[in-house]
């Protein structure tokens, strides 16, 4: 009897150097948070995102967002605007520096933080006598938001941009990759993103000052004299050596993995889109998506629950889309801008598996599941 395997939502998926590096680390004995794979790491991404851009490894993506918040001046008392559907590690580091997210809703077009909400929110907010001191912007699940929109609002209002695209490295518009876009772009290399190194992320900014100010920072802030002197409030948010290791290995698979997604993402559609309860988002003109996530909107939230279980039901893991922010309780004090429509995408959207491990086995099977469930 064959027994069937769980299908998992994202899993990591190895290449073929990873433990070679990680084993020069161990041979070495940099098992320590600098180091040779760090550098390269950081080299592999900046050859990877854009000329002339500098990366800090850091220990996650949630740093990151930290530490770039704080780079742009974001301090206590502050606003800072955040797209309110998004996971609440674009938020939490608003929180950390005593600020105040305030919330505006995504666009149909890209499912992302809409311009025309944006602008409404600046104006307003600086009628209320407080000009926010930041944009957080997602790619959400790999597709970019409008760019270029969004650069002139940030240009007009000199407001500078947190481009947040731990899900969307491979990600471009016109050809010019994700995370060059905002003023600091940042990364994850956490276990589910589309590579990983198990945990990790990355601050990237043209301004090399920036990347200096995240190393600073990163390593516990220590003045420039032999002893130990702070002047500053650090943290501890270095990348490791051995798990830059990782990263080596998994950035010269990238392109591989991004394909593997897309080609999820196309099979679904090419399998899914003649049902009518079904919608996929597809690319504006420009927009290349990595499809770190492939998702659907189904006709309502009871089919939506309805084809979760069912999939379930067979060992399938899939995942309602993100819950917006300005509906999460930690955040419900936090103003907000919205018109319902992350809310209608929070109710009828579903995540489907997308690791770009998955066999055309395991993809026939989640598509007859929903394919049962919908013409039966
Ligand atoms: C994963 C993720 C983060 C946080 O990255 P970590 O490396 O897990 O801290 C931030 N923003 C978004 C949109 C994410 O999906």
């Amino acid at each position: 009897m064959e027994t069937q395997t769980k299908i998992w939502l994202s899993s990591p998926h190895m290449g073929t150097n990873e433990q070679t590096y990680v084993a020069e680390a161990f041979k070495t004995n940099w098992i320590a948070p600098l180091g040779p794979n760090v550098n390269l790491f950081e080299e592999s991404i900046q050859s990877y995102v854009a000329n002339g851009v500098h990366v800090a490894a850091l220990s996650s993506g949630t740093g990151a967002i930290h530490l770039a918040l704080e780079i742009l001046g974001v301090s206590s008392g502050d606003e800072v605007l955040c797209q309110s559907l998004t996971f609440s590690a674009s938020a939490n580091p608003i929180k950390y520096l005593g600020a105040t997210p305030v919330f505006v809703d995504s666009e149909k077009d890209t499912w992302n933080i809409s311009p025309i909400l944006l602008e409404k929110a600046i104006k307003d907010r600086i009628s209320k006598g407080k000009k926010p001191k930041a944009i957080v912007a997602v790619h959400l699940y790999g597709m970019p938001y409008k760019v270029h929109e969004l650069s002139e609002i940030s240009i007009k209002y000199d407001i500078p941009i947190v481009e947040d695209s731990a899900e969307a490295l491979g990600s471009s518009v016109d050809g010019i990759n994700c995370a060059s876009f905002g003023d600091i772009g940042i990364l994850s290399f956490n276990g589910n993103k589309i590579i990983t190194t198990s945990g990790g992320g990355a601050l990237v900014s043209k301004n090399k000052a920036h990347k200096e100010k995240a190393l600073f920072l990163a390593t516990q802030a220590r003045d420039d004299a032999p002893h130990y002197q702070h002047s500053h409030v650090g943290y501890n948010y270095r990348m490791s050596n051995v798990l830059a290791g990782i990263g080596r290995g998994q950035m010269e698979v990238l392109d591989d993995r991004v394909a593997a997604r897309r080609s999820n993402f196309e099979f679904y559609k090419a399998s899914l889109g003649h049902l009518k309860e079904i919608e996929f988002l597809n690319e504006r003109e420009g927009f290349f998506s990595n499809r770190w996530l492939s998702c659907i909107l189904t006709a309502s939230y009871e089919m939506r629950e309805r084809l979760r279980y069912a999939l379930l039901e067979d060992d399938i893991e899939s995942r309602p889309i993100w819950k917006p922010m300005h509906l999460q309780p930690i955040f419900k004090n936090a103003p907000n801008y919205s018109d319902g429509t992350s809310e209608e995408l929070f109710e009828r959207g579903l995540c489907l598996p997308s690791g770009s491990n998955l066999t055309n086995q395991d993809l026939d099977r989640i598509v007859s599941r929903i394919l049962k469930e919908l013409t039966q």
